[in-house]
C-alpha cells in the first residue's frame, strides 16, 4: 500500500502536533461548556479519535454519515444522510468534526440540518481544508492544515475505500488512478 503513494503530505507527527493544538483550541472556546462532538464518518474516524483526547472539557461523542462521493476523485454533488446521531441537539453546542473540507457542500448540508433541529450553536472542526475546491459558502472555525487542490489519502480518507488505514496523509501516484 505505501507503495502506491508519490508523496507524503504530513506525517504521522505532524498530525499529532495539529491535533494537539486544535484540542487546547477548542478546550479554550468550549471552556465551561459541554458541547456535542459529531464526527462525520469515515473520513474523520482517526482524527476524531485522537482529537478529542486532546481536549480538556467535558463532552459527548456522536457520529454521522453522509455520502457525497462514489469511490472518485471528485464530489458528486448529490448530499445524503446515510447513518444519524443519537442525540437530541436542540439546544445544545455542535462542534463538526470533518476530515477535509472540499466544495463546502457536505458542511453546509450538516449545517442546515443541525440547524433546522434548533442547535444552540454549530461549529466546525476539519484536519484539512482545500479552499481552491470551494462551491458552496462552509468555513471551519477550526482547521488543521490548508491543503492545495491535490486529491489525498491516508489517516482515515479514502480511494474507492482503500487507503484509509496509512497513518500518514499523501498523495497517490497517477498510475493508481490511471490502472483503475
Ligand atoms: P465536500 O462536500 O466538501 O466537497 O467534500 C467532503 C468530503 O469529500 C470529505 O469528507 C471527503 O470524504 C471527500 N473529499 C474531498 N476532498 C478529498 C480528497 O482530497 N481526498 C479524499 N480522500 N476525500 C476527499
Amino acid at each position: 500500500m505505501n507503495n502506491d503513494i508519490l508523496k507524503t503530505l504530513y506525517s504521522k507527527e505532524d498530525i499529532q502536533t495539529a491535533c494537539k493544538r486544535l484540542g487546547k483550541e477548542i478546550s479554550t472556546f468550549y471552556k465551561g461548556k459541554t458541547p456535542i462532538v459529531i464526527g462525520v464518518l469515515k473520513g474523520s474516524m482517526f482524527f476524531m479519535a485522537d482529537l478529542v483526547r486532546y481536549a480538556d472539557i467535558y463532552m459527548e461523542l456522536d457520529f454521522m454519515d453522509v455520502s457525497s462521493y462514489h469511490g472518485g476523485l471528485s464530489s458528486s454533488g448529490e448530499v445524503k444522510l446515510v447513518t444519524d446521531i443519537t442525540k437530541d441537539v436542540s439546544g445544545r453546542d455542535i462542534l463538526i468534526v470533518e476530515d477535509i473540507v472540499d466544495t463546502g457542500r457536505t458542511l453546509k448540508f450538516l449545517m442546515d440540518t443541525l440547524k433546522d433541529r434548533g442547535a444552540k450553536s454549530i461549529e466546525v472542526c476539519s484536519l484539512l481544508d482545500k479552499p481552491s475546491g470551494r462551491v458552496v459558502e462552509a468555513s471551519s472555525k477550526f482547521v488543521g492544515f490548508e491543503v492545495p487542490n491535490e486529491f489525498v489519502v491516508g489517516y482515515g480518507l479514502d480511494y474507492d475505500e482503500k487507503y484509509r488505514n496509512l497513518p500518514y496523509i499523501g498523495v497517490l501516484k497517477p498510475e493508481i488512478y490511471s490502472t483503475k
